[in-house]
């Protein structure tokens, strides 16, 4: 592309350097930013300079949170003794969405994935198991992906708290999985969380 501006072409390059935007998007995108007014193109800015500034992750479940503590983990209304193991933030979104689950989460940040150089001290698994030996924890729900990877890590952490006398289920995963959990439905997954099974069951 052969930008006129100097300044065009930094802004489109750093646009087209967002995951899914091509350059042709990149610089419709720009385009339109340039025709809005300042004080618009400002608190767009602004939203980004501090989400990247500002942002926090709960100090006790790892989720996105403007505070050290989420919202979801300081809810007097959320049942302590109900954690479900996600694998990042979309997932609790996902989750919340079906207004079906009034337990907590646990954000691992990842998945164990030996190719991709991921292993479990790369997640947030120690301090899992630090929140289960605290006690006053009943089940721990594994919702992770029916991937290769998915199925690798909830195998990890069934060996690794199994010895706890917490209960472990899995959800649903046979029914229309895409693999992640932010693609299936309000409805299905909501299902699958009220029908999750013991995961002994599953491996037996
Ligand atoms: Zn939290």
């Amino acid at each position: 592309m052969n930008f006129s501006s100097k300044l065009l072409e930094q802004a489109v390059g750093e646009f087209g350097r967002l995951p899914g935007v091509g350059q042709k998007t990149a610089l419709r995108l720009v385009l339109h930013l340039l025709k809005q007014p300042d004080a618009d193109v400002l608190r767009f800015t602004d939203a980004l300079c501090r989400l990247k500034q500002d942002i926090r992750h709960c100090a006790v479940c790892h989720n996105i949170s403007d505070n050290d503590i989420c919202e979801i983990c300081a809810s007097l209304k959320r049942d302590k003794g109900l954690i479900c193991v996600v694998e990042d933030t979309r997932d609790v979104m996902a989750i919340e969405n079906t207004g079906q689950y009034h337990g907590v989460y646990h954000v691992l940040g990842g998945l164990i994935s030996p190719m991709d150089g991921v292993g479990p001290s790369d997640l947030q698994i120690d301090s899992l198991v630090r929140r289960l030996e605290a006690g006053g924890v009943q089940e721990v729900i594994l919702a992770l992906s029916a991937t290769m990877e998915g199925d690798t890590t909830i195998f990890y952490l069934y060996k690794k708290i199994k010895d706890f006398g917490i209960s472990i289920s899995t959800i649903a995963r046979g029914i229309a999985f895409g693999g992640e959990l932010e693609y299936v439905d309000e409805v299905t997954l909501g299902r699958s969380i009220a029908t999750r099974v013991p995961y002994e069951r599953n491996i037996a």
